[in-house]
């Protein structure tokens, strides 16, 4: 800890997630969230090595929240004034068309992200808030936001235009960005040097399969696709948000259901996936609901399954040549069923999974292909917080901003 850590937050629209990390030796240093801001009983809970404090505690509002969260480490520790944080990273969701790369926060490049907002508005608006907050009550670190669309900026344009009107989509940004960036970058890059080989010369598909899930195809380095689109709807079939659907099917619902457009939204987003299909988001509870013979939850782990095999199989056709599929996230990393099913029968494409090396959760990464699989096949965990320690290192040092290792860092004033 003597070089410094990394506070890095991700403020949803009623929680706060926050981490402590050490970007060199990436260690979590302390965790926690904030939960249920703006409601009758909110809480903390807060972990630092073997200590865990959970508050229950109305918090009303995000403000209330960073101040009980900035509290709750001098309580319980580790005090971060020692802590030398150099930098607070955001995890801000839609970078727009504007973000390529993570950037030093000044007032400018929250005004950006607030401009950004009709396109993410149930995120952005709630990143801007919790960036605010945080930059009012530590002035003097600096303060770096990192994109969930930042590593899909470059998509070749044939994989991030929707075939629509272009001045309709122009005038409207409607295109297609991508998001679980952070993770897709990550992961990409460490594979390589997980593999003994040149992230250069490396194809790989990521599958990163948590709640929400998003697929994408990494040529050398640079993402080429992904499955999530101008928003986190499209795509893979995920706990509670449908993926690919028909866009007629709302044009229907609209007309014949008496849905309104929020409804659909809320219908789509919230109440579909595994949720919609089966009653059950989680995909322990959905294998204990098949086990139980539940008729429901075994259609929606085959529509899951079913939607994964065809984007690896999209995806090998747009590389070409594959070096390697990575699961991972929450389902990636602990499910074999998941990726079993998925691989099954798939030899001809070049993945051949060794179902020994697969069985069980993977805390680390592990290669679970046998030695002739054409494609590498890996479980990779991916680690979000620690991929936007590291670059809002990287940014605040590029503008000479550390140094000192403690939260005396003069203020930011530019950006990256
Ligand atoms: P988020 O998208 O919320 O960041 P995570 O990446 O943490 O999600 O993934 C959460 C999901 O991971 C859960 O909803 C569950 O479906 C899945 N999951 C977690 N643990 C297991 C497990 N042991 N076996 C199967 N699935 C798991």
């Amino acid at each position: 800890m003597s070089q410094g850590t990394v506070l890095v937050v991700n403020s949803g629209s009623s929680s706060i997630k926050y981490q402590l990390v050490d970007p060199v030796g990436g260690r979590a240093v302390a965790s926690g969230v904030v939960e249920r801001i703006g409601e009758e009983t909110g809480s903390l809970t807060h972990t630092s090595g073997d200590t865990k404090v959970t508050r229950d505690e109305p918090i009303a509002d995000h403000a209330a929240g960073m101040r009980a969260i900035l509290a709750t480490f001098e309580e319980a520790g580790p005090d971060l004034s020692s802590a030398g944080v150099l930098a607070v990273g955001h995890r801000v969701v839609h970078g727009g068309s504007v973000f390529s790369t993570p950037a030093l926060v000044d007032d400018d490049v929250v005004a950006q992200i607030e401009a950004i907002s009709p396109l993410a508005p149930l995120h952005n608006p709630a990143n801007v808030t919790g960036i605010r907050v945080a930059r009012e009550l530590l002035p003097h670190v600096p303060h770096v936001v990192v994109f969930d669309t930042a590593f899909f900026h470059g998509l070749p344009e044939a994989a991030s235009t929707y075939a629509i009107d272009r001045d309709v989509a122009r005038e409207h940004g409607v295109r297609r960005y991508g998001f679980h960036g952070t993770s897709h970058h990550y992961v990409s890059q460490q594979v390589a040097g997980f593999l003994g080989r040149r992230v250069e010369d490396l194809n790989t598909i990521v599958l990163h399969l948590g709640n929400g899930a998003s697929a994408s195809a990494v040529r050398g380095g640079k993402a080429v696709e992904t499955s999530m689109g101008m928003t986190p709807l499209e795509g893979l079939v995920m706990g509670t948000r449908s993926g690919d659907i028909d866009p007629a099917v709302i044009f229907h619902l609209q007309r014949n259901a008496g849905l309104s457009v929020d409804g659909i939204d809320d219908l789509l987003n919230r109440r579909s996936g595994l949720k919609g299909l089966a009653g059950e988001n989680d995909l322990r509870g959905l294998h204990d609901l098949v086990a139980q013979g539940d008729a429901d939850a075994q259609l929606a782990l085959d529509v899951y399954v079913h939607r994964l095999r065809k984007y690896v199989g999209a995806y090998t056709a747009v590389l070409g040549r594959v070096d390697a599929l990575v699961f991972t996230a929450g389902v990636g990393e602990n499910d074999d069923i998941v990726r079993e099913l998925t691989c099954a029968g798939l030899e001809p494409l070049g993945y051949e999974l060794d179902p020994a090396l697969n069985e069980g959760r993977k805390k680390q990464p592990t290669v679970v292909s046998r030695d002739v699989s054409r494609a590498t096949i890996v479980v990779y965990p991916t680690n979000e917080e620690l991929a936007i320690a590291r670059q809002a290192l990287e940014v605040t040092e590029a503008a000479g901003l550390t140094g000192e290792g403690s939260d005396e860092a003069p203020a930011a004033t530019g950006h990256a």
